[in-house]
């Protein structure tokens, strides 16, 4: 998945410290990332100043800041592409900073007095010298679930208004006031009409295009009711059989696609 960028490793202690010459800069303009032209990553040396930047986390021994290296020449690479690029380390790094980055911009000023915020020297968030308020990192937790019937037949749907045209699983943001486990029993309710039980934690995955941290679950179907589709949501709605979805997998890069996989290799009951 997108974060699994072994043997390399993400460290997101907050240790902000003096630029190095061979760290790395980010910088994002409207949608894209701009990345060097043969898509590799801007190094502190090559800047003018090593002032204004601002500091993101570390990958192995290089820290990533947030800069402007748009004076030099660059290729800009759209963000929802940054997951098709074949080096995960440029695509997770890339899309990390451009959650910490959207952060920090939609957090220039306080919320409560409207005075200019600033990056808190000790951890990472954004404090108002004014008053004090304390605005830490939003994360939007979110399930995947993924449904089985007694027949051992998967729940698949497709998106109603996306770009994303495969077959995805039961997906959506968690509301205020209720578990994760409700949150997959509500989900797949209002998007499906199914009932479930038997929800089962599988694994999580840091999905920065949304802002989420999606958690995926297993889950088994309550009743043999009907499928009643959301057709605010979804377009569709169905069961599948694992020979089918052999054909139709999409990338593993996402949840989803790790969470059909197992599905399809019958390893989902493990
Ligand atoms: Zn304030």
């Amino acid at each position: 998945m997108i974060q699994d960028i072994y043997p390399h490793q993400y460290h997101n202690e907050y240790h902000p410290h003096e630029p190095q010459d061979t760290d790395y800069v980010l910088t994002y303009k409207e949608n894209t990332v701009l990345l060097k032209e043969d898509y590799s990553f801007f190094c502190v040396s090559e800047l003018n100043t090593k002032e204004n930047l601002l500091y993101l986390f570390e990958i192995d021994d290089k820290t990533f800041y947030l800069g402007d290296v748009s004076h030099l020449s660059y290729t800009s690479v759209k963000i929802r592409d940054l997951r098709n690029l074949s080096n995960q380390v440029i695509s997770f790094a890339s899309l990390t900073g451009w959650q910490l980055y959207n952060w920090m911009k939609e957090n220039t000023y306080c919320g409560c007095c409207g005075s200019k915020m600033e990056n808190d020297p000790k951890e990472r968030a954004m404090r108002c010298p004014s008053c004090n308020h304390i605005v830490y990192p939003r994360l939007n937790p979110a399930v995947i679930v993924a449904v089985i019937n007694d027949k051992d037949e998967l729940l698949v749907t497709k998106y109603a208004h996306s770009t994303y045209k495969q077959y995805a699983l039961v997906a959506g943001f968690a509301e205020i006031g209720e578990t994760i486990e409700e949150t997959v029993k509500r989900e797949v309710k209002e998007e499906t009409g199914i009932e479930v039980d038997s929800i089962t934690y599988y694994k999580s995955q840091p999905w920065s295009l949304s802002g989420s941290l999606l958690f995926g679950f297993w889950a088994k179907v309550k009743d043999s009711s009907a499928i009643t589709l959301d057709e605010n949501e979804l377009s569709l709605a169905r069961w599948i059989t694992r020979e089918e979805l052999k054909n139709h997998l999409p990338s593993p890069i996402a949840l989803t696609g790790d969470m059909m996989m197992k599905y399809v290799k019958g390893e989902h009951n493990q």
